[in-house]
């Protein structure tokens, strides 16, 4: 049987990517919205014909709790919406997937996966990249020594946001938590990690000169960071607002492999030492859910739990205390 999804937050994410996306997954279905716009509502119910029932604002949400058609509940909201939104639905004894970055503090963080803890439900984190050949292919060379010991690591994301009004609560620290390193950054932690196969002891860090002052008013325009690894090996990474960037990068002793674009949802290239990777360009969000919907239903961990997610939120916190603090270099601890 495929699961039913029900999609909370019809903002741009939902509407360009994950609502097209589950439209060609085979493990689960858009079943259900959540949403706090009735104009939406109709649209989305015309479009994908979704009946009455499986149609709730922010209000009525909690009554999901009796809706046999919903599963999974994807929360696909502002970053401190996650933490409530992820909570209620785990009460409601739904699986949930929440959009990376899972939380916009620690105590959140934990607050959810506690939450889905005693709830007896799942907890996945929207991270597409797990999903996609070339990401894999760099996790298979770093983690699996293809070209020898891994020796540095570059990952740089950032696109120039414009002063578009759509974009407004991610400047907003309240909403967002952060700036592009919350939004972009985290792809760039994502992927020193899964290609080390383990995470940084501790980040050093510093924040961008802000040129643009009317839209960074709380927020970074840009951060640079360092992940330092416990066999000393550096991750040197970089996120900004106001620039295009979007590349990944590993050396090893005997090779190196770059992808980029890298992050984005479409044209992603690579290349090694030994020439370039052919792979297709997926649907990641049809092959992210259709995994995630299998791990729910064989009760299997997911390859993307939320106990990654509180580690990059921990990393995250780590790489602004640091940035706050001069560039001073901040050991995480895990435990
Ligand atoms: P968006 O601004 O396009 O949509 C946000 C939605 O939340 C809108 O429908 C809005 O109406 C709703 N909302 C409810 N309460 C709100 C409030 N108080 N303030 C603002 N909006 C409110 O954002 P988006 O790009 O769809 O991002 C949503 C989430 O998805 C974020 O956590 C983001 O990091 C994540 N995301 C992930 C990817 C990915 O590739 N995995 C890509 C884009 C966004």
């Amino acid at each position: 049987r495929k699961l039913g999804i029900a999609l909370v937050g019809l903002g741009g994410y939902s509407t360009h990517q994950l609502a097209p996306a589950l439209q060609e997954t085979k493990n689960c279905y858009l079943a259900g919205i959540v949403t706090g716009t009735p104009a939406k509502a109709e649209a989305w119910k015309a479009k994908y014909k979704i009946p009455d029932k499986n149609i709730y604002n922010y209000q009525n949400f909690d009554q999901i709790v009796n809706n046999k058609d919903i599963d999974i509940v994807y929360v696909v909201l502002p970053n401190a919406m996650h933490a409530e939104f992820t909570i209620r639905a785990a009460k409601a004894k739904k699986h949930v997937i929440c959009e990376k970055p899972m939380a916009t503090s620690v105590e959140d963080a934990q607050r959810m996966l506690e939450a889905c803890r005693q709830n007896k439900v799942q907890l996945a984190i929207g991270y597409r990249l797990h999903y996609d050949p070339f990401h894999q292919r760099v996790m298979d060379l770093g983690q699996n020594r293809i070209f020898g010991n891994v020796q540095s690591i570059r990952a740089h994301n950032a696109f120039d946001m414009g002063a578009g009004s759509s974009n407004s609560w991610r400047v907003d620290k309240e909403r967002a938590g952060g700036g592009p390193l919350m939004d972009m950054g985290i792809y760039c932690v994502q992927a020193a990690c899964y290609t080390m196969g383990k995470a940084p002891v501790a980040v050093t860090a510093t924040f961008g000169e802000v040129t643009r002052p009317e839209l960074f008013k709380e927020v970074e325009q840009s951060i640079n960071w360092k992940m330092e690894f416990e066999n000393g090996v550096i991750a040197e990474c970089f996120s900004s607002y106001s620039d295009r960037e979007d590349f990944l990068e590993g050396k090893a002793e005997k090779g190196w492999w770059r992808l980029g674009p890298a992050f984005g949802y479409e044209g992603k290239r690579g290349e090694t030492s030994q020439g370039k990777m052919n792979y297709p360009n997926i649907f990641e969000q049809a092959s992210q859910m259709d995994g995630q919907a299998e791990s729910f239903r064989n009760n299997k961990p997911s390859i993307v739990p939320g106990e990654m997610g509180l580690r990059d939120v921990k990393i995250l916190m780590a790489i602004y205390a640091s940035a706050r603090d001069g560039g001073k270099r901040v050991p995480i601890s895990y435990t």
